[in-house]
């Protein structure tokens, strides 16, 4: 398969294969784009059924986290990496070292965290190769940094109560039914905020003993894995997997707000569409799960100034996750586009914006 020619290209300005006989890596590292700074995103590891699955996920990951850095106001590009194979299976320490060396020989253009798969003891492998490695565990009062999943789960948190506010003109969420498809790290975080804020959660897992544990600490009600897309509840918060909202479960879907932490939810631009036609209120996936990002990026500051401290104004600025979530909001209803048109809108325009003054440097020269 072409790598320029494939439909997710979409610009990237570098996608690199690495193999390592040794340890059995085989990844892939894309970088989007560079413009307002280093391109930072996380290291998937995913048992793909085929190498072209593998490139598809990367390069539609990568490019969302160009997105999320610019909307969230972030000096960022936007870059990711996947490994292939079974997390279970093949992480060893010496296979991160192996993608510590991978990162490294991109001489910073592209700084590396967790995603699903993997983990701070997985960072802190591939540290011992680069120093391009952020979600290092917290050391020092308020230090950021460690992982970023509670940060995730604010973030979720605050723009599911601004998705209320805007659809249903509510200040709370006493009394809110929300549905929680995946309580892995960011959805449990989620189910307690959620709790502790009055929602009725439903909940569903392929993991058994992780949904015990949440239902007893939440009171939740545990539903099947399919049965989640028909409950007539309020907020549907995807917390488990992309694609979710698709040709198949959108007739099934009841609720009036779509809003979780899940990477690209939308199967198709399209389905956007689709839910704003359905009057269904979508927050925008990069927006809404920013919280991670943000966290990692104060823990980057904080390295480089060699000061503690980063935690605070991480969540400070997560906070304004539903500052700009209500921009979105706003955009859309005067426009009459959906959110997930009107999100990309605000974040081209920041790009575009950097594009403009990049130009006129490069004619200055
Ligand atoms: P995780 O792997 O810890 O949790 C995912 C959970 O989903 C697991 O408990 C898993 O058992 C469950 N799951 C898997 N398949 C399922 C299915 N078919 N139905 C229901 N549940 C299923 O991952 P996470 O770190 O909590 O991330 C969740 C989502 O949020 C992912 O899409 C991730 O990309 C996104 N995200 C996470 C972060 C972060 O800080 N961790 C940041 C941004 C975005």
């Amino acid at each position: 398969m072409s790598v320029i020619e494939h439909k997710e290209f979409n610009g990237h300005e570098q996608v690199v294969y690495f193999n390592d006989e040794k340890t059995g890596l085989k990844a892939i590292i894309a970088i989007h784009n560079t413009n307002l700074g280093p391109a930072l995103g996380g290291c998937r590891v995913w048992d793909y059924a085929h190498e072209d699955e593998a490139l598809e996920d990367v390069l539609r990951l990568s490019r969302g986290m160009t997105y999320k850095a610019a909307i969230s106001g972030l000096p960022l590009g936007g870059g990711k990496s996947v490994i292939i194979g079974d997390s279970k299976k093949i992480k060893t320490p010496e296979l991160m070292q192996a993608m510590g060396r991978s990162v490294e020989r991109l001489a910073g253009r592209y700084i590396i965290a967790e995603d699903v798969g993997t983990c701070v003891e997985d960072m802190l492998e591939i540290r011992k190769e680069t120093k391009n490695v952020v979600g290092l565990p917290a050391i020092g009062d308020g230090k950021a940094g460690g992982d970023p999943s509670p940060l995730t789960a604010l973030g979720t948190f605050e723009g599911i109560k601004a998705a209320v506010k805007h659809r249903l003109g509510k200040d709370s969420l006493n009394g809110i039914k929300v549905s929680v498809q995946g309580v892995g790290h960011v959805g449990a975080y989620l189910c307690r905020m959620l709790s502790e804020a009055g929602a009725e959660l439903f909940i569903t897992d392929i993991n058994q003993e992780q949904l015990e544990q949440i239902k007893s600490e939440t009171g939740a009600t545990i539903v099947g894995l399919d049965e989640i897309y028909d409950l007539d509840v309020d907020v549907f918060a995807p917390c488990a997997l992309g694609a979710i909202i698709n040709d198949d479960t959108l007739d099934r879907l009841k609720v009036t707000i779509v809003a979780g932490s899940s990477n690209n939810q939308l199967k198709e631009d399209r389905h956007g569409q689709i839910l704003k036609d359905r009057n269904v209120l979508y927050a925008p996936d990069y927006v809404i799960n920013a919280g991670g990002l943000i966290n990692v990026y104060y823990e980057q500051q904080a390295k480089i100034s060699g000061k503690n401290g980063g935690t605070g104004e991480a969540r400070v600025h997560i906070m304004s996750i539903a500052d700009t979530l209500n921009e979105i909001f706003a955009l859309s209803d005067k426009e009459n586009i959906p959110t997930n048109v009107a999100a990309d809108r605000i974040a081209e325009k920041r790009l575009q914006n950097i594009n403009n003054v990049v130009d006129i440097d490069r004619k200055a020269c």
